[in-house]
């Protein structure tokens, strides 16, 4: 039989990038390659994600667009793996009948027994137990195999010297409109020592950030004979990790916030000052019937607890726009909260009905899809515009970056005029001075955050000239975040990827700041 070669193809959040580097090990270890080109491979892996119809779309989209192929090379082999394999189990064949295994999230350690059966011609499939009476010890047997898989697992390590670790699997908020708790089952946190022992052998492998997950992080709770601990308790253990550079975690629930919490950003030194914690809406009304336990007044009481206990914390929101019943003046209670709470960036999403949500089940999706689209560019644009004003404050100073790659679009920090592009183009447009930039998004992360970089790339040309005048050190150009997230290009030697660097700030957008490189160990 022809040696496995495997493409993985992952959608949507953290986890799943977590879980794509798992499939990874997985099957390297089962004697795969894993190549970056799809057409070289015979097995497709697509790890999937249903948290808005939008992603799964484009998976079955994908999939489907793979028929001709399946059709030239009958031994190519399809696996739809994670959130949406729960979500609809066999049903995926009647949708997608080119797929031939299905996996759900918590049975990714039965990998490559169902990339072995599909190859003898088998169709398989492994799910969790179906959410409802069941307890968290019905994934006990498969929570073990995976952690086993985590926590020995080679993980590759990137280029960025940065990796995903999950502290807690599952939800139990049970937001009404968010299908997680339905597809990763109760919510289970894992052992401090299993956490600390994969933080340890990252560490080891040359791992310098470790942003510990969980869907609600802040309500991890392991209780041990004789000790319970919580989020602060893995925080200060983890945080011990010789060798570890930064430490992260996401994503919070603000009904979960405590300030003891609050004061592990002020405590422990390793902790980055970086606090994802979604909104969600600033409407009372919309937070009720979203099922989030809390009111606009009590959110911003947490934030104000966390700024109080350490003040340079960055505080990051997500907000879903056009909820069943958001009237105008609610949404008007959204534009007020994300104004008071100057958040240093967000994600936005436009509301999207999943199949067995309570919001789908009660209330019709009443707000019509042009009116999503509004609010949708009017909350990205006032969130950036705050974060464009707020990030002016950088300018000047000197900051540590931990480098991830080169920048995607390098000639976002090109000094006026120059030509840097492949394709020759000239950097820049210019803009009058005192542009305010229309960024559709200013995230900087993940799937929304693409369009948003034209904010960046408008900004004036005046700050360009003087980053001129300043003169960048010839070489590519980097991407790296400051312990508070902000992302930051700078011109620098090569070999910088993985590197803690110092640099300057010379001009700032609403997502990205753009330095000068002052001081690195290359
Ligand atoms: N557990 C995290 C939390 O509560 O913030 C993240 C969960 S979810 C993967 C990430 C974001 O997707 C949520 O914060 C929410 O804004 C958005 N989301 C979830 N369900 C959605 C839906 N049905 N329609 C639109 N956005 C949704
Ligand atoms: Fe979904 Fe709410 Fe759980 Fe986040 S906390 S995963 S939004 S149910």
């Amino acid at each position: 039989m022809e040696p496995l070669r495997v493409h993985i193809t992952a959608y949507g959040c953290q986890m799943n990038r977590l879980d794509a580097t798992l499939a990874d090990d997985l099957l390297r270890a089962a004697g795969a390659r894993v190549v970056d080109d799809p057409a070289s491979a015979n097995v497709l892996v697509f790890l999937t994600c249903s948290v808005r119809a939008h992603a799964e779309d484009r998976a079955f989209s994908n999939i489907g667009a793979l028929a001709e192929r399946k059709t030239r090379e009958p031994g190519l082999v399809i696996g739809l793996v994670g959130c949406t394999a729960q979500q609809y189990g066999p049903e995926v064949w009647q949708r997608a009948p080119l797929v031939d295994f299905i996996c759900a999230p918590g049975r990714l350690a039965d990998l490559s027994d169902l990339v072995r059966e599909a190859r003898a011609g088998r169709r398989s499939i492994a799910l969790d137990p179906a959410r409802g009476k069941e307890e968290p010890e019905a994934f006990g047997e498969s929570d073990a195999r995976l952690d086993a898989v985590e926590v020995r697992g080679r993980h590759r390590v990137g280029r960025s010297r940065q990796a995903f670790v999950r502290a807690m699997r599952g939800c139990d908020m049970f937001c009404s409109y968010c299908v997680v708790p339905n597809v990763r089952g109760p919510e289970r946190s894992r052992s401090p020592a299993a956490v600390a022992e994969e933080v340890q052998r990252l560490v080891d492998r040359g791992v310098r950030e470790v942003t510990l997950l969980g869907q609600a992080i802040n309500r991890y709770r392991f209780d041990q004979p004789g000790r319970a601990w919580d989020l602060a308790d893995l925080l200060e253990k983890v945080a011990g990790t010789p060798g570890l550079a930064r430490l992260r975690f996401i994503t919070s629930h603000p009904k979960a916030m405590t300030a003891r919490l609050a004061s592990a950003f002020r405590d422990v030194p390793l902790l980055c000052p970086h606090l994802h914690m979604p909104a969600q809406s600033g409407s009372d009304a919309v937070l009720e019937r979203m099922n989030r336990g809390y009111t606009a007044a009590e959110y911003a009481q947490r934030v104000a607890m966390v700024r109080e206990a350490a003040p340079q914390v960055a505080v990051a929101s997500d907000f879903i726009v056009g909820f069943p019943g958001e009237t105008g003046e609610d949404f008007e209670a959204t534009l007020d909260l994300v104004r008071r709470m100057r958040f240093a960036s967000g994600f936005v999403f436009k509301y999207s009905p999943r199949p067995g949500t309570r919001a789908a089940r009660r209330y019709p999706d009443d707000v019509p899809q042009k009116e999503k689209v509004r609010r949708h560019r009017e909350l990205l644009d006032l969130l950036g515009e705050i974060a464009a004003q707020d990030n002016q404050a950088f300018i000047g100073r000197e900051m540590t970056v931990l480098v991830e790659g080169p920048a995607p679009r390098p000639w976002l920090n090109a000094r006026a005029g120059q030509t840097c592009r492949p394709n020759g183009a000239v950097a820049l447009p210019a803009n009058p001075p005192g542009f305010v930039p229309k960024n559709r998004d200013y995230s900087g992360a993940g799937q929304s955050a693409i369009s948003g970089r034209r904010g960046d790339r408008n900004l004036p040309a005046i700050a360009l000239r003087s980053l001129g005048e300043a003169g960048a050190t010839a070489g590519p150009q980097w991407r790296g975040r400051t312990p508070c997230h902000r992302l930051v290009v700078f011109d620098g030697p090569a070999g910088l990827a993985g590197e803690e660097v110092r640099v300057r700030v010379e001009r700032a957008g609403p997502i990205t700041l753009f330095a000068t490189l002052f001081q690195s160990t290359i």
